[in-house]
């Protein structure tokens, strides 16, 4: 009777998961879909504590309020410009918990398994102790570069592929020597030796990474968190977590692959830690004269203007300044100009970074717009403001094949007829990659913090 119920309230859990995800493809059904993802979350828990009954109910409840307090604590703290090393950070906590399940799992084995159930049963735990233990130590790497701690230039050993692929074949052969001990025997040496060159092939694999490919990196570790998941369910014989984590498997894979096309990058590439890459980590230093303006400058600039196009990118998050821009597009409208807004797939620090912001400082969806969408128009644009965007504007990844960045599509703000860039200094992006739009004749440096400048164009054009 109460597996009968918990079975129910699993597909229930399952079918509000999907819909979660439906949900989170557009910024409209976006809220939404969190609450769905919420409500299949509470069910699946209560769930699974009503199935599992008494057993570790008091442990589970307390885990439950301790985990829960921290993630309360956690989710008012961190800034929206920290999600990624959050998500990260909460990736290894799924790949730490799939490789513990996976070993605890081995040293309470079922006495009576036998046979092909045994092995079966063993390659579960081996494969979920695997994948957990890569998304772990790979997921640590992660967020320690998107924390800054760890510098976000690609680590190029020599050798590396054919490292990666010695440890790979280390594991295989542990693992064959896992799974053909005699029942009884300790195979959980070969497992522990294998856990810790996993871990190992995690790091060095993010490592190789550079900064303009961190997004897709955090996607992928998504994925792997999900197949960790579904192989803790198959170990747990759970069906909820098997599907559970096959979604967040099958679409933090979809979602690298989008972005891996949206950035011209071979999938296979970034998943193999940046396989068949050419390692360019130099270009050429930009040549050119810098030129600063002002706030009245560009006011005019903007108010003379017919087609306006602003370009955010991570400083207008670090700056909070989006509700000030959202205030500047409503004035240019009612005076007449079209000004519509370019997202670029990367910007900001993770996927629909700006999106969400714009729409959160009410920017009318209608008139934001993505890359494939507006990159066209910039040659009969009149002013482009891009503010505290630096790595998707930077021509350099289309001038320079020496560059890091090289190849990946960019917003081509430089062919409109002004290009206004809201930064406070000439510091590069996350990739560290120079600039060169910043030496273009046609652009002007707006120096300062983002907010401020853009709160003093919104007085300007009040006061004009
Ligand atoms: P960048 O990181 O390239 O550049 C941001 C710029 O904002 C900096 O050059 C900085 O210059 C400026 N800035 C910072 N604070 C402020 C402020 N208060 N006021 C004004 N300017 C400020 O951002 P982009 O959005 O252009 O590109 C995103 C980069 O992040 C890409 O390389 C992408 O690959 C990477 N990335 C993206 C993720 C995603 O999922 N979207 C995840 C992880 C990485 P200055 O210091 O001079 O002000």
């Amino acid at each position: 009777m109460l597996n009968g119920i918990g079975n129910m309230a699993w597909l229930g859990a399952a079918t509000l998961f999907i819909l979660s995800l439906r949900g989170l493809g557009h910024p409209t059904s976006a809220r939404r879909g969190n609450l769905y993802g919420m409500a299949g979350m509470l069910i699946a828990v209560l769930a699974t504590l009503l199935v599992t009954g008494g057993a570790g109910l008091q442990i589970a409840l307390v885990a439950a309020v301790v985990g829960g307090g921290f993630g309360a604590v956690l989710a008012r703290r961190v800034e929206m410009t920290q999600m990624p090393q959050l998500v990260a950070m909460l990736h290894s906590f799924v790949g730490l918990a799939a490789a513990l399940i996976g070993i605890a799992n081995y040293l309470s084995a079922d006495a009576t398994l036998s046979g092909v159930e045994r092995t079966i049963h063993n390659t579960e735990i081996y494969i979920g102790a695997f994948i957990g233990t890569v998304t772990f130590s790979g997921s640590i790497v992660a967020f320690l570069k998107l924390q800054g701690t760890v510098s976000g230039k690609p680590l190029v050993l020599p050798a590396r592929h054919w490292l990666n692929l010695a440890v790979l074949a280390a594991c295989v052969v542990l693992g064959y020597r896992f799974l053909s001990v005699p029942a009884g025997t300790d195979g959980l040496y070969a497992l522990l030796i294998m856990c810790a060159l996993a871990a190992a092939l995690g790091v060095h694999l993010v490592m190789a990474i550079g900064g303009a490919d961190m997004p897709v990196v955090v996607s992928m570790l998504n994925s792997y968190s999900g197949w960790a998941a579904a192989a803790t369910g198959f170990m747990l014989d759970n069906d909820l977590l098997v599907t559970t984590g096959a979604l967040v498997g099958s679409s933090g894979a979809i979602l690298s692959y989008i972005m891996c096309r949206a950035m011209n990058r071979s999938f296979v590439s970034v998943i193999l830690g940046g396989f068949g890459a050419t390692a360019s980590t130099t270009s050429s230093t930009p040549q050119g004269e810098v030129v600063a303006t002002s706030v009245d400058e560009v006011g005019s600039l903007l108010r003379d203007a017919s087609e306006v196009v602003i370009v955010p990118g991570f400083g207008m998050a670090v700056a909070q300044a989006q509700g000030t821009i959202s205030e500047i597009t409503r004035r240019l409208r009612a005076a007449g100009v079209r000004v519509r807004f370019a997202i670029h797939p990367v910007a900001g620090r993770l996927p629909g970074h700006m999106n969400v912001l714009l729409a959160e400082a009410k920017v009318p969806y209608d008139i934001v717009l993505e890359m494939d969408e507006i990159n066209d128009d910039f040659t009969s644009t009149d002013v482009v403001l891009v503010i505290g965007a630096n790595d998707i504007v930077n021509p350099g990844a289309q001038e320079d094949a020496a560059s890091p960045i090289a190849g990946m599509p960019v917003l081509e703000v430089w062919k409109a007829r002004t290009v206004v860039v809201s930064k406070r200094s000439m510091a590069t992006g996350y990739a560290g990659v120079d600039n060169p739009l910043f030496y273009k004749d046609n652009t002007r440096m707006l120096f300062g913090d983002a907010k401020g400048s853009v709160d003093a164009l919104l007085r300007h054009l009040e006061a004009a």
